[in-house]
């Protein structure tokens, strides 16, 4: 694995209580959209007993963009608040990329990507570089949030929808009623009659998830009941957000 050094370029909201931190693409770093990398920050002073400087994202810009970006919920831990109070041109270190969660290389076979809240992180970078390409590969995307204001991208997932002729895009809030925003798609968890339904016209894709590790396992167990061998199905854990 390769170390880098980069810069902060800056940060944006992208959903309620949920940033974006654009970082400077050092030169010779590669990567496949669905990869992550270990962002390290500098070193608080004083320095925290419980402050672990370490911290594992997938990168949600694509290979084709010229910054590197992540995007975290910012709950309040000392990694945290360490990050959000980075200055603009605050130098960091970057390690990776890694991770096999990318998509597969059989055009003909079709992708089903399940996400969770900011677990969509890969599965934007993925469907940024599809659509640059024009890439000729079925791609269903379920999405599910609390509410619309939890749900990040969900704007330019649903504008790619519209110029990416091979990708659906289905949302879903599964606390709709605390929500201040109208929503008139879909709601509820994803569970197993969604996947069935959703999917009913995809033949033999390949399975992603990426969300709250209690979501991964319960995905996981609802594809194993729907008959998907263990080899069509790919998801990392990521614990500790
Ligand atoms: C491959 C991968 C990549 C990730 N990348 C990032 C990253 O780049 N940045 C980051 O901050 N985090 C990342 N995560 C971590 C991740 O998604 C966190 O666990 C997440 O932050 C949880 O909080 P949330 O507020 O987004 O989800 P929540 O709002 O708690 O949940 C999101 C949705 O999932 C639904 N859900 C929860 N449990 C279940 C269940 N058992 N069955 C069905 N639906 C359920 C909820 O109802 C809700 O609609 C990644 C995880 C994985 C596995």
């Amino acid at each position: 694995m390769s170390t880098y050094e980069s810069r902060l370029k800056g940060c944006e909201q992208v959903a309620d209580g949920t940033f974006a931190f654009h970082f400077e693409k050092p030169a010779g770093f590669h990567f496949k959209p669905g990869q992550a990398v270990d962002l390290v920050l500098p070193d608080p002073a004083p320095a925290s007993a419980h402050y672990a400087a370490r911290h594992t994202f997938s990168l949600v810009s694509a290979p084709f963009q010229d910054e590197l970006v992540i995007a975290t919920r910012m709950r309040d831990s000392p990694f945290k608040r360490v990050l959000k109070s980075l200055s603009v041109a605050a130098i960091v270190r970057l390690e990776g990329p890694f991770g096999s969660l990318t998509l597969h290389g059989d055009r003909a076979r079709p992708a089903v990507l399940i996400a969770g809240g900011i677990g969509v992180t890969p599965f934007v970078s993925m469907l940024r570089q599809a659509a640059r390409e024009q890439l000729p590969q079925r791609i269903l995307l379920l999405y599910a949030n609390r509410r619309p204001e939890d749900a990040a991208f969900l704007a330019e997932l649903t504008q790619l929808e519209q110029r990416y002729k091979y990708f659906h895009l289905i949302a879903t809030m599964t606390q709709v009623v605390k929500s201040a925003s109208p929503w008139d798609g879909s709601t509820g968890q994803i569970d197993e009659n969604m996947v069935r339904r959703a999917c009913s016209e995809y033949a033999a894709p390949v399975y992603y998830v990426a969300g709250p590790p209690g979501m991964v396992e319960s995905m996981r167990n609802v594809l194993s009941d729907l008959g998907v061998n263990d080899d069509a199905i790919r998801s990392e854990e990521f614990f500790g957000y």
